[in-house]
């Protein structure tokens, strides 16, 4: 038997026990590996006529045993000669495959898409398996060798049989715990499970031989009482879906197509309400398909949920929800990022840098704002359902965050118009002030009818000026967060930011200046009166006075307003929200 070089045996402790967060991810590892070594062979057929390779010969075996407790992955690929089953899996940390990109790096262009660099990622085999049995052949040689390790020790590597080129990877699974685990391994379903998760994009197809039942044909001479009989066959099964649909060119995918994968994916019942396709190229190319669900999902708005992209790189998957790609207030969106540029981390679960993350996370949050604007400004209709399920997360993003994202994020609010009784945007209320209006008006309560009632609103509605009806917890907030809003008008105007003012509270400045005299003069005139007002009323109140802001004397005579920032409505509102 051969040790394990260099420090090995150390080193393999700590890889296998400690670089993975998760065991399954070892079917990913050996599905990586068949690839490269099918590519590799792929590779061989483009650079050297002599090479033929037959379609059939580009495909990756799963298969399993329950009794023999094995798992194993077969390619026939390039295979590895006896010096390179040595090389390659003896020494822990060497990458033939990074070898490989890098000896080759000229030649290669977009028809190998090689996964491996680390070196590491076989020994992950280990974390479930007690031995692992790799048989290979290369590609032209005659012998085949088998190499045999218990992942502790070393090595040992004898002469075999095997009929082609390639490579069979046999894992004998660990009997001790976590027996749930292997009955995983050890299924179909499970394995197939794997396969789609961590492999759906491999461009090879990963095949498994499948048990299927069918019904017999009925004999001629069947009586009134025959039951249908069955019979039990296998069949072999592509399982993987290979092609990625966010790598294909937009024009080439029906939206059906895209609607489809979305459904499947993302595990949504309805079509999504846009689909977002962005390819970019350059310090950093990548390949993104996000998709804005047409409903909420019923736990958004919980602690549990999760926001994320699925993140792949060469097309294998590195994580499946990377939460740096979205900023909360796009928590709903779905969807996955490709790229081969990505630094990843050892043991390919996280990056090495998040800075590439921010850059990808950056362009993607433009395209989504300028998608949604897109549909606010071209399909209302949509937009304000979209608006109706996930807007309250956008006002919590402008409540949430500082400086630039507020303006861009308040530009994608509705709210209700009191004027136009509709959902309309700031800008739309901005464009439509008459000339002299200097605020932006809201009030904040329970129900827009209620709102609509309110004395306070009439009164300003009644100088000509639009009042945003607010019924959502979040928009007082949201408002007092932005302050203002504004925009220039037009390329080079200046910037003007009206002040947002909540009608039931502060003062409006709507008054006249003969109006303001007058309740001047009211106030000092009655001082006694509402002295005995507010002694009579007990504290209940601070203070009793004259108000400029009611409609008319008719319709109401007096109105309780409040003085701190929040609304009177706000903090019934707030008082009845669970701690
Ligand atoms: P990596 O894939 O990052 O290079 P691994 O530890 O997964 O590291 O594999 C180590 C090396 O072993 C690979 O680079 C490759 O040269 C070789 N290898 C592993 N599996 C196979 C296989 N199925 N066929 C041919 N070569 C293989
Ligand atoms: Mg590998």
């Amino acid at each position: 038997m051969k040790k394990f070089k260099t420090e090995s045996k150390k080193l393999l402790d700590l890889m296998i026990n400690s670089i993975y967060t998760n065991k399954e991810i070892f079917l990913r590892e050996l599905i990586s590996n068949a690839s490269d070594a099918v590519d590799k062979l792929y590779f061989k057929s483009l650079t050297d006529s002599d090479v033929k390779v037959g379609k059939d010969e580009l495909a990756i075996h799963v298969s399993f045993d329950r009794d023999a407790r094995t798992v194993t992955v077969s390619d026939s690929g390039i295979g590895m000669t006896k010096d390179e089953l040595e090389k390659n899996l003896g020494t822990i940390a060497h990458s033939g495959s990074l070898e490989f990109k890098t000896d080759n790096a000229e030649a290669q262009g977009d028809d190998v898409d090689i996964i491996g660099q680390f070196g590491v990622g076989f020994y992950s085999a280990f974390m479930v398996g007690k031995e692992v049995r790799v048989t290979s052949r290369a590609f032209g040689s005659d012998e085949a060798w088998c190499w045999v390790s218990d992942g502790v020790e070393g090595y040992t590597i004898e002469a075999a049989e095997r009929s082609g080129h390639g490579t069979d990877v046999a894992i004998v699974l660990k009997d001790n715990a976590d027996e749930e685990n292997y009955d995983t391994y050890l299924s179909e379903w499970g394995l197939k499970n794997l396969i789609k998760k961590y492999s759906n994009y491999v461009r090879y197809p990963i095949q498994m031989e499948c048990d299927k039942t069918r019904e017999l044909p009925k004999p001629e001479d069947a009586g009134d009482d025959y039951k249908p009989e069955f019979e039990h066959y296998t069949e072999t099964e592509t399982i993987n879906s290979m092609i990625p649909i966010w790598k294909r060119s937009k024009s080439d995918v029906t939206e059906e197509e895209y609607n489809e994968f979305y459904k499947s994916d993302f595990h949504d019942f309805a079509d999504p309400v846009r689909t977002i396709k962005v390819h970019a190229e350059g310090a950093l190319t990548y390949d993104a398909l996000m998709f804005i669900p047409s409903r909420a999902p019923y736990d958004l708005y919980s602690k549990d949920f999760k926001k994320g992209l699925a993140l792949y790189s060469s097309n294998v998957m590195i994580m499946e929800k990377c939460e740096e790609l979205l900023p909360d207030y796009f928590n709903f969106v779905r969807g996955v990022v490709d790229s081969q540029d990505l630094q990843l981390n050892i043991s390919r679960e996280t990056l090495q840098h998040n800075s590439q993350l921010r850059a990808i996370a950056k362009k993607l949050e433009k395209k989504i704002k300028g998608e949604l604007a897109t549909m606010r400004d071209n399909d209302r209709e949509a937009y304000e359902a979209f608006f109706e399920q996930f807007g309250r997360g956008l006002k919590y993003g402008i409540y949430t965050s500082y400086g630039m994202n507020k303006g861009e994020l308040a530009d994608l609010l509705l709210f209700y118009s009191a004027k136009e009784q509709k959902m309309i945007t700031l800008d739309e209320y901005m464009a439509a002030m008459p000339e002299g209006q200097d605020s932006i008006f809201y009030a904040a309560g329970e129900s827009v009818e209620r709102l609509a009632k309110m004395p306070v609103v009439k009164a300003v509605m009644n100088k000509g000026y639009d009042v945003l009806l607010c019924t959502q917890d979040v928009d007082e907030f949201c408002f007092q967060a932005m302050m203002g809003y504004g925009k220039p008008a037009a390329e080079g105007e200046e910037f003007t930011e009206k002040p947002l003012k909540n009608v039931a509270s502060g003062d409006l400045g709507l008054e006249t200046e003969d109006e303001k005299k007058a309740a001047e003069e009211a106030a000092k005139e009655n001082e006694g009166l509402f002295g005995a007002m507010k002694d009579a009323l007990d504290g209940h109140v601070s203070k009793v006075g004259v108000s400029t802001r009611l409609a008319s004397a008719e319709d109401a005579p007096a109105c309780i307003t409040a003085e701190g920032p929040v609304s009177l409505e706000m903090e019934k509102i707030l008082s009845q929200m669970p701690d």
